[in-house]
């Protein structure tokens, strides 16, 4: 990757969509989510449309700001990820997924940071009865399918952009699991590295490059620590402050691709975890009372299609992966 960091900026909305960068990449992008779509359906997995509002969304943090609509007279929010609905929508069928839209107001010194936008989506999965490890197969097997499938069908496009295919190849010759790290370990290796890294906290962005820059293939980081993550993320009941939860992160420096987890479905679990993070439950009535008459047990995880665009069509912004792009702060169409 050249100018990972670098400020840029988009044109305007014909120059970007004009651009035979744009479109080679965006070609990649439907190949993407076409790859992951297949998949998961030829595994009996069911599409769903994802909600836009709703009374509560993903308090997850992280930063960023929430947005606030007027609906009818009731506060509502804008998605910052559809959690909530995911765990809900096990109630219909076990295995489900979205093409989901997200706005977060991210903080503005993420404006160049070449991996946040203020609009994107999530290729968003859900599973009853799954476990960490099931759910980490199942998204390793949708990146892989997807990057093989680019490089199979979009090597013109690939060309365009400057992307050698052969950056894939660990990738795409690996026969078992990906690489799997627990965050303890990965804080060790940062601190080995003298990179000074807040053991409770998710790993800095500075520390995930690093990370991500001495590998060559996609891997996992697993099991955060509590302060870290929402509430939804489950504790591991063996290790108490240990959630059951991973990251992937892609290599050659692109960093996090996917966040995922096993979730907390027990009502009494949910209202202290609700507490220990400082979220009122009274905000949360609708979801409380359909977990208090009972949800599955789940796992499921997000990726990020931007962010994985950006990987797969080795883009130094991530900008660069949306037709409409809004960075955060920048006022744009
Ligand atoms: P999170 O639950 O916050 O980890 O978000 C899930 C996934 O969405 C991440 O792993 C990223 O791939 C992607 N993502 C999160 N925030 C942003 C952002 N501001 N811009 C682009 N992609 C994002
Ligand atoms: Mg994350």
């Amino acid at each position: 990757m050249s100018s990972q960091f670098a400020p840029s900026r988009p044109g305007t909305p014909p120059e970007h969509l004009k651009s035979p960068v744009t479109q080679s990449v965006l070609r990649i992008q439907n190949q993407i989510v076409q790859a992951a779509r297949e998949l998961l359906l030829e595994q009996g997995f069911v599409e769903l449309l994802p909600p836009i509002i709703g009374p509560v969304t993903d308090p997850g943090g992280r930063g960023a700001k929430q947005v606030d609509i007027d609906f009818y007279g009731n506060r509502y929010k804008l998605m910052t990820s559809a959690i909530l609905y995911k765990q809900a929508s096990l109630l219909a069928f076990d295995k489900i997924f979205y093409v989901a839209p997200n706005v977060r107001l991210e903080p503005l010194e993420t404006a160049d940071t070449g991996r946040h936008l203020a609009e994107f989506h999530q290729f968003d999965v859900e599973i009853a009865g799954a476990s960490q490890q099931d759910a980490m197969r199942v998204a390793q097997d949708i990146v892989t399918a997807a990057v093989a499938r680019v490089v199979r069908t979009m090597g013109s496009e690939l060309e365009i952009l400057g992307r050698d295919p052969d950056a894939f190849a660990p990738l795409l010759n690996k026969t078992g699991a990906f690489e799997q790290i627990s965050h303890t370990d990965a804080m060790e290796d940062l601190v080995r590295l003298g990179h000074e890294q807040n053991h409770d906290a998710e790993i800095d962005w500075e520390g995930e490059g690093i990370l991500s820059h001495k590998s060559d293939s996609p891997f996992f980081i697993i099991d955060y620590p509590k302060g870290s993550r929402g509430f939804y993320d489950r504790e591991d009941p063996e290790r108490p402050e240990v959630l059951r939860n991973f990251d992937l992160i892609a290599p050659e420096g692109y960093g996090e691709l996917i966040s995922g987890s096993e979730r907390e479905y027990d009502y009494a679990r949910i209202i202290a975890r609700m507490r220990e993070t400082g979220e009122n439950p009274a905000k949360y009535e609708w979801y409380l009372k359909m977990v208090r008459d009972g949800i599955p047990s789940s796992s499921g995880f997000g990726i990020g299609i931007e962010r994985l665009t950006r990987y797969v069509a080795g883009l130094d912004s991530v900008w660069k992966a949306t037709a409409f792009p809004k960075i955060p702060g920048v006022v744009s169409p």
